[in-house]
């Protein structure tokens, strides 16, 4: 009773902060790597750098504003070039997340990331969290070492989003260069520029102005997005991505079948064509149960039902491997999986 009543008096001496400090929002930060967290020795190099050299804390400390909002803790996932994220990094990762989040305590959960894969992580947490609260994935186009570089402002963005209410109910979301990008179809459109991520024909679900976000909509969901429980789930069966182009032989759809490939996505040419001489391969991987789902090298655009193959609908060739990957693991066969894809 005394302790209490000393603790109290502290606080009152203290003022207010100290109790806010212990009202505010909890948001976890895991680490992957990226850019965001590179190095290099010039501080105007962009290319050159090593990805994934700084630790979490690092991070976390290169933004003190972040503690005035939030009550942020970090866990080191990895730290690589998002090359480097595999299946096991992300059935981990989104294991963890799924488990911090269940807690009352959590508001929120940003995860930081490289940029060149950052959209397939983004993608698979949209559909394997199973929470409707915030979940941010954000990075950098310059290295933590660079001139004007964005990863500072880019976290502070990403937290701040997790720590609203406003962010629930909205699926995972890219927070990077004052827009908010839906992850469901977000993709990168640039190799260097900071403005890259975008999903050209949805658009923007909101932004930040001076780290405040703000929303066009109130909180909604893409049409026909699956969800997927990856508790249970320890391997994602292997997915291959080919290729397609003039000129482009079987050789290699016979290859990845023959080196055990339980799926095939072909990124085919404009509605996800392929050469008429590669058909009979791909019909006779369906007939032998193993799915082959076209997409399309073209960034934009629907990719439609075909005789042979399975169209991917909406999704880019990196994205119609993760849905193929979870659908498989669930032990779905192709006329089930067809229905994951014919979205109109
Ligand atoms: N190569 C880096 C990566 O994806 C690029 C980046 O983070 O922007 O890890």
């Amino acid at each position: 009773m005394k302790i209490k009543t000393v603790v109290l008096a502290i606080a009152c001496l203290m003022g207010s902060s100290w109790v806010q400090a212990a009202e505010q929002p909890h948001v976890t930060i895991y680490a992957t790597g990226g850019t965001i967290a590179g190095a290099s020795k010039s501080n105007i190099d962009s290319t050159d750098y090593k990805a994934g050299s700084l630790g979490v804390d690092k991070l976390i400390q290169a933004v003190p504003e972040i503690k005035q909002f939030a009550d942020v803790s970090g866990v080191q996932i990895a730290n690589v070039g998002s090359p480097d994220v595999n299946q096991k990094t992300l059935l981990s990762m989104t294991k963890a997340i799924n488990k911090d989040l269940a807690k009352p305590s959590t508001h929120g959960v940003v995860v930081t990331h490289g940029t060149d894969t950052l959209e397939e992580t983004a993608f698979f947490l949209d559909m394997t969290v199973n929470s409707d609260k915030p979940v941010v994935i954000v990075g950098a186009m310059r290295p933590a070492t660079a001139i004007s570089a964005d990863g500072a402002m880019n976290l502070y963005d990403a937290v701040k989003l997790a720590s609203v209410d406003a962010a629930k109910g909205r699926g995972a979301m890219v927070a990077m260069n004052d827009r908010i990008s839906p992850a469901y179809y977000v993709t990168k459109t640039n190799t260097h520029a900071v403005e890259t991520f975008a999903a050209p024909e949805q658009g923007y679900i909101g932004g930040f102005i001076s780290g405040q976000p703000y929303f066009y909509y109130a909180d909604t969901k893409p049409i026909n997005k699956p969800h997927f429980d990856i508790t249970n789930v320890t391997t994602l069966p292997k997915v291959v991505i080919l290729y397609s182009y003039q000129d482009q032989s079987g050789e290699l759809l016979k290859d990845a079948i023959k080196d055990g490939a339980k799926g095939i996505v072909i990124a085919g040419t404009g509605d996800g064509s392929t050469p008429s001489w590669i058909q009979d391969t791909i019909k006779q991987a369906m007939k032998d149960g193993i799915p082959v789902v076209v997409a399309s090298r073209v960034p934009t655009g629907y990719v439609s039902t075909h005789e042979n193959a399975i169209g991917s609908g909406f999704y880019n060739p990196q994205k119609s491997k993760i849905i193929l990957e979870l659908a498989l693991a669930k032990g779905e066969k192709i006329p089930q999986i067809r229905h994951y894809f014919a979205q109109l």
